[in-house]
């Protein structure tokens, strides 16, 4: 029977993402939805991504008794002193929706990116993936991230967040790729391909 994990997320890109990496490799991915009562959100006060992907992890598997996976991401500029960091989805304080958030946080970020040189723009996407069962053992954890320079205006329609600004070594943006290659190539992607490894060793010793 294939594993089934609970991706406790309400960020439906994010669940997209997740669903189509470990899909391919027989893991279901389910969301939030599937539950009956939506348990209420931990509270992601860890000062690292990892200490957030635990919490939500660990908190959310007690909480609905599954084996869930939780991820915590965000953009790191290294000129920016690596933030906006774990602060990514609120950087720029303002919007009520995630479109509005995205929108001021990509406004925000070119504004503060504006007098960085060229050579000095880079820049990284970062994922922790945390797996936990439901008595709040972590069965793994993994970090990806995905490289690329600060772009001076946003391009591309995919993805969602910081896509539109992260350019990538060939001179596209995250947002420009076709979502099967921002799957292949990702953060989250590089994560959940180093989670699926522990797990299978811990499978076939
Ligand atoms: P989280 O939901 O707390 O993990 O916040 C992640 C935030 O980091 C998102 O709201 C985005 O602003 C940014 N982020 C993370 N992953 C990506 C990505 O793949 N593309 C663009 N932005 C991302």
């Amino acid at each position: 029977m294939p594993m089934q994990v609970l991706l406790a997320t309400s960020n439906p890109h994010k669940l997209e993402e997740v669903a189509a990496i470990l899909g391919d490799i027989g893991i279901e991915v389910v969301g939030l939805d599937v539950l009956d009562e939506t348990p209420p959100e931990p509270v992601e006060d860890a000062a690292s991504f990892e200490g957030n992907a635990r919490l939500k992890a660990v908190g959310y598997a007690r909480m609905t008794g599954r084996r869930c996976l939780a991820d915590d991401s965000g953009l790191e500029v290294d000129a920016l002193g690596g933030t906006p960091g774990i602060h990514s989805a609120r950087y720029a304080g303002i919007g009520d929706t995630r479109a509005e958030r995205d929108a001021a946080n990509n406004a925000k970020l070119i504004e503060a990116m504006h007098a960085v040189p060229d050579g000095e723009r880079s820049a990284r996407f970062v994922c922790c993936m945390c797996l936990a069962d439901p008595d709040g053992t972590i069965v793994a954890e993994a970090r990806g991230t995905f490289d690329g320079t600060i772009a001076r205006a946003p391009a591309g329609e995919h993805g969602f967040g910081y896509d539109p600004l992260l350019l990538l070594p060939e001179g596209m943006s995250s947002a420009e790729l076709i979502p099967d290659e921002k799957n292949r190539r990702s953060h989250r992607a590089e994560a959940a391909r180093m989670l699926v490894e522990q797990l299978s060793r811990r499978i076939e010793p």
